[in-house]
């Protein structure tokens, strides 16, 4: 506890402490019940490739309505989900969502979940992959699992075998966050990643930092070297894509395009980019 002579200061940060503490309990013990009360939501936003123009993937991102604390970001409560042990079953719904709404939009567009670093080092991921995939009729080539390396990676032979594994079985591996790692170099020479996803942060100043631009073209070359696939991340403006595209990536995603938009948004709207220039009706999503 505070010492007598610093004590003065240390107290003054005490009340926040004490806040912070009790926000983390009503929130782990929130996200216990959050399952059962469905409280839950998935939003899809879209990936778009700038070649063709059309969505190549929608990434599956999570919300959550706590009953007195309102939206919670997941950038808050994802970590309290993963220090108490639920991020398990929380991935388990997300994976189910996202496959049961992919599995009704045209074959060409996968779909992209987060996938908590905290979750290679079990060994179930595999099989709750495969049982979602049979339950909901998706085919593994169409999910790809995003996986930020904002979090040391545990390079261990386990995660090693266990990517392998999900690689072994079609699915595809993006590596999120690019950029704000610790050794974002050595994850691209350990691990065949189909996709990198580099860090909205980069993207933010793009228009107004040489520096910005300079770093992204090279990454996108460093990519395309390895035939890794880019995505530039939070592009917000019409300059921000001239230069991203001007860089070489190969697909954005970002506000620019869309924000996340429900399961039944975005089936409307993968419906309507269906539609040919000739105006006639393709007819997708029989099963
Ligand atoms: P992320 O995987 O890097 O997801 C991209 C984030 O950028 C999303 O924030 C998205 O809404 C936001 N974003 C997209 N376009 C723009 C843009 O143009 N401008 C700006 N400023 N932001 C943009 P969101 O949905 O709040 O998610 C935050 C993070 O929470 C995600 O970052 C991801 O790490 C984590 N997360 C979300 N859903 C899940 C999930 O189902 N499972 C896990 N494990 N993590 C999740
Ligand atoms: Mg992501
Ligand atoms: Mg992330
Ligand atoms: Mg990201």
């Amino acid at each position: 506890h505070a010492k007598n002579d610093g004590g003065k200061k240390v107290r003054a940060f005490e009340p926040f402490m004490h806040e912070d503490f009790l926000m983390h309990r009503q929130i782990e013990s929130g996200l216990q019940e959050a399952l059962a009360n469905d409280e839950f939501t998935l939003l899809f936003q879209p990936i778009v490739d700038l070649e063709t123009g059309k969505t190549r993937s929608c990434e599956a991102l999570l919300r959550w309505k706590h009953p007195e604390l309102g939206d919670v970001s997941p950038a808050v409560f994802i970590p309290v989900a993963e220090s108490a042990g639920l991020i398990g079953d929380i991935t388990e719904w997300v994976l189910r969502k996202a496959c049961e709404a992919a599995a009704g939009w045209p074959e060409d567009v996968n779909v992209s979940v987060n996938i908590s670093p905290a979750l290679l080092k079990q060994t179930n991921l595999p099989v709750t992959i495969i049982e979602t995939l049979v339950n909901t009729g998706m085919v593994a080539r169409r999910l790809e699992l995003e996986i930020t390396e904002s979090v040391l990676l545990d390079k261990s032979p386990h995660t090693n075998s266990l990517l392998r594994q999900l690689q072994k079985m079609g699915l595809r591996l993006c590596l999120d966050d690019f950029g704000t790692g610790f050794s974002s170099l050595t994850y691209l020479r350990s691990w065949e990643f189909d996709t990198i996803k580099i860090d909205k942060s980069f993207i933010r100043n793009i228009a107004n930092s040489p520096t910005d631009q300079k770093i992204i073209g090279a990454v996108v070359q460093l990519a395309k070297s390895l035939q890794v696939a880019t995505v530039a991340e939070g592009v917000e403006t019409e300059e921000q894509l001239d230069r991203v595209r001007d860089a070489g990536c190969s697909r954005v995603q970002g506000y620019y395009y869309a924000r996340p938009m429900s399961a039944e948004q975005a089936s409307h709207r993968l419906a309507s980019e269906a539609v040919p220039d000739d105006g006639t009706v393709q007819i997708v999503n029989l099963r």
